[in-house]
């Protein structure tokens, strides 16, 4: 099995009185090497959450797939990098359907990615509509090969996996231990095929949707799962490091 990665999702939370949070967790983490943790704060507290971090890893929620130039409101990949961030979370569910992003722009936007340094968490997931189709997994391979650039270098250090179930997020129910080694063995079979053996069994292969304290460790003891995007609960340092700390 990989290393286990614990990735906390601070989506649109956070101003300069959380990075006390941050702080706590970078601290706490000197204590726990099995583990790799890290955080995505929004855009603005991406350096300063740098700048506490010792131990933990910073990245991004999202960049622009252009290098620079006349899109207002938008950060490129090379933005993101230059104030301290080592990867990017591309492809959450929350930005294809609040903001209409398909899977070619995410793949577009995982190359500007990977071209400025930064490693990548690609996420996929099933609406519950193609679950209780019996079509999830078609839906997420099709998903995950749509939405990656087709040349990849060094995949299995720079590419992560992220399965997100879209009804498990936010909802307070995560998956079934039984779906997600289902789903992540499928997706493993994929990078292996894709990838060859060596890179495509490195590549992790992260769950997130509802995963707490409580279920964390039956979670990411499950069959070809590498560890967890957390949303609510990477929120306090508190409640982040007892599911960091259920991984180890
Ligand atoms: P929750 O942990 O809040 O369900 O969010 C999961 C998620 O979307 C992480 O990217």
């Amino acid at each position: 099995a990989n290393r286990p990665f614990i990735v906390g999702n601070w989506k649109m939370h956070g101003t300069r009185a959380m990075l006390s949070e941050a702080r706590a967790i970078d601290r706490a983490a000197q204590r726990l090497m099995q583990v790799e943790i890290a955080l995505a704060p929004p855009f603005t507290l991406i350096h300063p959450v740098r700048r506490e971090a010792e131990q933990i890893g910073v990245g991004a929620q999202d960049c622009h797939p252009a290098d620079g130039g006349a899109h207002t409101g938008d950060i490129s990949a090379a933005m993101v990098a230059d104030a301290g961030a080592g990867f990017v979370i591309l492809g959450h569910s929350e930005r294809r359907d609040g903001h209409g992003e398909k899977d070619k722009l995410v793949a577009e936007k995982a190359q500007a990615a990977f071209d400025a340094g930064l490693k990548v968490i690609l996420c996929c997931g099933e609406p519950m509509a193609k679950r209780e189709a019996g079509k999830a997994v078609e839906h997420v391979l099709r998903q995950i090969k749509a939405s990656l650039p087709t040349e990849i270098e060094e995949p299995g250090e720079r590419l992560t996996i992220a399965y997100e179930p879209i009804w498990a997020i936010g909802s307070g129910a995560a998956a079934g231990v039984e779906d997600i080694s289902e789903m992540h063995s499928a997706i493993r079979e994929y990078l292996v095929k894709t990838f060859g053996e060596e890179a495509g069994t490195a590549i992790r292969i992260i769950y997130g949707g509802s995963v707490n304290a409580d279920n964390a460790a039956e979670i990411i003891a499950a069959d070809e799962v590498d560890g967890a995007l957390v949303g609510g609960a990477s929120l306090s340092a508190e409640s982040f490091m007892n599911i960091v700390l259920a991984a180890q």
